[in-house]
């Protein structure tokens, strides 16, 4: 049998057992990688079904894509990057960040492209992960699901847009091939991808009609050219990056303290009431892209670029949602239309219903998917009760709404590592979160939620699941999240210990 690590092993349906298998090489599954090796785990394959790593940042590559939290916070805090040449760098600054962390720390090796998990069942007998993808099949002791939150597009079910005459893509699978000059654009969505994509192809497309359901909350987005000479500080003093990544976590959290306490947000909806009356002057525009909730009830939208291309002689707004698309025409709820050549889906994605929920399965063939029922959850965000030696990365109620993926996911691998050193210290063959340990985390969670601003601020966002359930948001501080998931709790777990050969990772099916 070739070692996974062998050139040959990717084209040839073997079997391979190895200790931890990630899914997915986005920032969370490269990142999850450092983490089990500096814990000690050095026999680590990621599974990636794509040809490229990257996840998000290798999908979305439409025109004006960028990070909306500032790039010293959107970055691993062990692998600072003193070249970002934006304070909130664009996409491909952002994907060769991710491929150069990658090889810098040996893990792009280690990933098998082309590679999708088709399912993975937990099988008691061997305390191991059975794992079958496109390729070959593996077993694993830890299986580690880092297959992305925003990864699957969602195209909403509008009654003729499959017979649509034109052109259809989502904003994360941009055609680049379909010119868009002087073209006639329906765009539905006005979220965080239809915001940064709008101004940049406003100036392009001969005609654009904006679908927004909802109105959105957008404020100034501080962002410059850095220059040389700052670059250069960075790379001489790091101590200077790890300061302003300090006060831009310091500024986010100040932020969140408005998400959990709505009334003190006044102050930061008038910078955007301020930034919607200085960009648009016509007042019926201005009332259409007024919204009737308080800021952060859905993911805050930063902008300088957004207002200004919605009041450009070629952009009409449809204050609606969109109802239906007869041949080429647009529809929407409120009866207007367009007759269009192109429509962008700036939909979003299945966040809450994401796939692999439905092809990773317990002991008894049921799916994460059926155990959930439509409102994931898992202590402290990140183990599931029934899937035993499994890691769920940007796991249920752990978003946050305005800080960085980065810093829960570097809580969340303080905790993996932590488990996985325990596991092996104690020999355990299996650790399985005790299901009232969890019950009783979803029931905290649950109890606070209702006054934050996701759950009490008079808006539907993606945070709630198909049940109308918040099932994305952690209600407190990241600074809690982070106490929280530093210490791994052995005694939240049912534990088995079996030979010493499953135990020390080295059993074969
Ligand atoms: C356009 C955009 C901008 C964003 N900007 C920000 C931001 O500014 N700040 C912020 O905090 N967050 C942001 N996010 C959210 C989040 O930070 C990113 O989505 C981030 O890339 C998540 O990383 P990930 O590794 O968990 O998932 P992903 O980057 O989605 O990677 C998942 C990987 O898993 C692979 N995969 C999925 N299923 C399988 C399978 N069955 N088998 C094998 N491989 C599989 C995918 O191909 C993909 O490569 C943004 C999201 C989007 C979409």
């Amino acid at each position: 049998m070739p070692h996974p690590d062998s050139p040959t092993a990717a084209v040839t349906r073997e079997s391979h057992d190895v200790e931890a298998l990630i899914i997915g090489s986005g920032l969370s599954g490269i990142g999850a990688a450092i983490a089990l090796r500096r814990a000690g785990v050095h026999d680590v394959v990621l599974v990636e079904k794509a040809d490229d790593l990257g996840g998000t940042w290798r999908d979305n590559t439409y025109p004006g894509c960028a990070c909306d939290v500032p790039s010293a916070l959107y970055s691993y805090s062990f692998a600072p990057n003193p070249e970002w040449t934006r304070a909130f760098a664009g996409q491909p600054e952002i994907r060769a960040y991710l491929r150069d962390t990658a090889a810098a720390y040996g893990i792009t090796p280690l990933i098998r492209f082309g590679t999708e998990v088709i399912r993975a069942q937990w099988e008691p007998g061997d305390a191991r992960w059975h794992v079958r993808t496109t390729r070959d099949h593996y077993t694993a002791r830890f299986l580690l699901s880092a297959a992305g939150p925003w990864h699957e597009p969602l195209v909403p079910d509008v009654p003729g847009l499959a017979d649509f005459p034109g052109e259809v893509f989502h904003s994360s699978r941009w055609r680049h091939d379909h010119d868009l000059t002087g073209a006639r654009v329906a765009v539905i969505g006005s979220g965080a991808s239809a915001v940064q994509f709008v101004p940049a192809i406003q100036p392009r497309v001969g005609r654009l009609h904006l679908f927004q359901r909802t109105a959105q909350w957008v404020l100034p987005k501080p962002d410059h050219y850095v220059p040389r000479a700052e670059r250069l500080l960075m790379r001489r003093l790091p101590a200077a990056q790890r300061a302003l990544r300090n006060a831009e976590y310091a500024a986010l959290e100040a932020l969140g303290i408005g998400f959990r306490h709505p009334s003190l947000l006044r102050a930061v909806q008038k910078v955007g009431t301020l930034h919607l009356r200085a960009a648009v002057r016509d007042p019926r525009l201005r009332r259409a892209l007024t919204p009737d909730y308080t800021l952060g009830c859905k993911r805050l939208l930063l902008s300088n670029t957004y207002y200004p291309a919605l009041t450009r002689p070629n952009v009409t707004v449809h204050p609606t949602a969109v109802e239906a698309v007869r041949g080429s025409r647009v529809i929407g709820a409120d009866g207007s239309g367009a007759d269009v050549d192109t429509v962008i889906l700036g939909t979003g994605f299945h966040i809450l219903d994401m796939p692999i929920a439905q092809r990773v399965f317990d002991a008894d063939g049921a799916s994460l998917d059926e155990h959930w029922k439509g409102s994931p959850d898992a202590y402290l965000g990140t183990t599931v009760s029934g899937f035993p030696n499994a890691f769920v990365l940007l796991g249920p109620h752990l978003g946050t709404g305005h800080s960085s993926a980065y810093t829960v996911l570097e809580a969340q691998l303080a905790y993996v590592a932590g488990a996985v050193r325990h596991s092996r210290s104690a020999g355990w063959t299996s650790m399985d979160v005790r299901p009232e340990v969890q019950a009783a985390f979803n029931a905290e969670v649950r109890q606070a939620l209702p006054s934050t601003v996701y759950n009490a601020g008079g808006c539907s966002s993606y945070y709630l699941d198909g049940n109308g359930v918040n099932s994305f948001s952690w209600p407190w501080s990241t600074g809690r999240m982070r106490r929280r998931l530093a210490r791994f709790d052995p005694e939240a777990y049912v534990t088995t210990s079996g030979t010493p050969e499953q135990a020390d990772g080295r059993a074969r099916p």
